[in-house]
């Protein structure tokens, strides 16, 4: 057993505090107000060959796994500077298109976006099917057409679909065999590659109340056109392909809690410090540093769940049971790091000067989204623990 990371993966883990030299907390939180995708920061990132971790060298990439893509995430959130775009874009649309994509398809798409002049997103929520993704009714069906333009038609809508402002492409997971005609609840998924500029595609920004860059949008299909060459995999046999984002996302998310949850910590450590309130530092009261040192304790161990379910997936070793635990472990740890960091700031943790309230919506968020501490848990009592299914 080794845990320490080569120098390959500290330089990763590093980037973001060089990142952070041109493009601070501050500067994050003023796009967040804007809810402005940082463009110039995509690209930068994209020229320093951080976007295509996942990607083979061949088409763009780094060649690299998933235990460098959460470095890189981490040592970004470590500064609290965490790129939803990150998640959803390079982790989870690109890393599946090198793995399952065919050769047109990986010649096309994954240099363009390694360099982030391209921009992606996936969409799988729906407003009615929720948590239970089976239940999905976004519909492409055959047109009759020959193989080409329009041998599909795509109608529905998705929601919450992160970054689709301004992507210009998704995967959208739609299903090719209703779920009441398909063998099985798990058959008749199909993943398409939609431009998002195409006749047919609408797109309409939600108002959410978390302070990020990212915004979510609804997507609506209607009449899309697509073809035989926009399908990743098979047609009906999606959800295999589909089940391989799973880890990767939750690993990936993971990676950001426990740096945002470092970065909370980090600061009310300087604060509490520096602040004296009767005579001492508030540090040295131990109703502050207690809870300090369980919130360091949480976000380390989470740390180091989130380095296993990388290393398993990595390794292709069984990865569910340890990105469940990480993704749930580490949202539990960050909120507290967080709710222990607005405790110690006490009134300046809610002024945009200091901006440490900011971070308690979007961690809050992460115990829901995108899939929620309920089904995390589902999953270690039924499959790990071998407990009745209750739903
Ligand atoms: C900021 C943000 C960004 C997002 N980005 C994306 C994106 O880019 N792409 C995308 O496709 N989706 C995205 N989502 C959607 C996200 O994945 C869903 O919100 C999430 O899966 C939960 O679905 P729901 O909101 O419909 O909740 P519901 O399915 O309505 O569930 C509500 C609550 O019910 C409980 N629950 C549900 N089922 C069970 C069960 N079986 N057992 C116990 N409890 C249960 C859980 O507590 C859950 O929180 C995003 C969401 C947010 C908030």
């Amino acid at each position: 057993m080794d845990f320490d990371l080569t120098d390959a993966q500290r330089m990763i883990l590093d980037y973001g505090g060089k990142l952070a030299q041109t493009f601070d907390r501050k500067q994050w939180m003023d796009y967040s107000h804007r809810h402005e995708f940082p463009r110039h920061v995509w690209e930068q990132m994209g020229d320093d060959g951080f976007l295509g971790m996942m990607v083979p060298e061949a088409y763009g990439g780094a060649g690299l796994g998933m235990l460098e893509m959460s470095l890189l995430m981490e040592g970004m959130s470590d500064h609290g500077i965490p790129l939803q775009h990150l998640i959803v874009g390079p982790t989870m649309c690109l890393s599946h298109i090198a793995r399952h994509g065919s050769e047109e398809q990986k010649q096309r798409y994954l240099a363009p976006a390694c360099s982030g002049r391209e921009v992606w997103c996936f969409a799988i929520t729906e407003p009615t099917a929720g948590t239970n993704s089976m239940k999905i009714t976004t519909l492409a069906k055959r047109s009759g057409r020959p193989s080409g333009a329009g041998t599909f038609r795509l109608n529905g809508q998705k929601v919450f679909i992160t970054g689709s402002d301004v992507a210009d492409y998704a995967i959208v997971v739609a299903r090719t065999t209703a779920f009441q005609d398909a063998a099985s609840k798990s058959d008749g998924f199909t993943l398409f590659i939609v431009d998002l500029n195409a006749p047919g595609v609408t797109r309409r920004p939600m108002d959410m109340s978390i302070l990020i860059p990212e915004r979510q949008c609804e997507l609506f299909f209607v009449d899309v056109e697509l073809s035989e060459a926009d399908i990743i995999g098979e047609v009906d046999k999606g959800f295999s392909i589909l089940f391989d984002t799973l880890n990767p996302e939750r690993i990936i998310i993971a990676a950001m809690l426990v740096g945002l949850g470092r970065y909370a910590i980090k600061r009310a450590v300087a604060y509490a410090n520096e602040r004296q309130v009767f005579d001492a530092p508030i540090g040295s009261y131990q109703g502050l540093q207690h809870p300090l040192a369980e919130a360091k304790t949480e976000i380390e161990v989470a740390t180091l769940m989130t380095y296993k379910a990388a290393w398993a997936f990595d390794h292709d070793r069984p990865a569910a049971e340890y990105s469940n635990m990480a993704k749930y472990y580490a949202a539990e740890a960050a909120i507290h790091a967080v709710d222990t960091a607005v405790q110690c700031f006490g009134g300046n943790a809610y002024t945009r000067e200091y901006g440490i309230f900011d971070l308690y919506p979007f961690v809050r968020m992460l115990r829901t989204a995108p899939l929620n501490r309920e089904m995390l848990l589902n999953y270690i009592g039924e499959k790990v623990l071998g407990l009745p299914r209750s739903y």
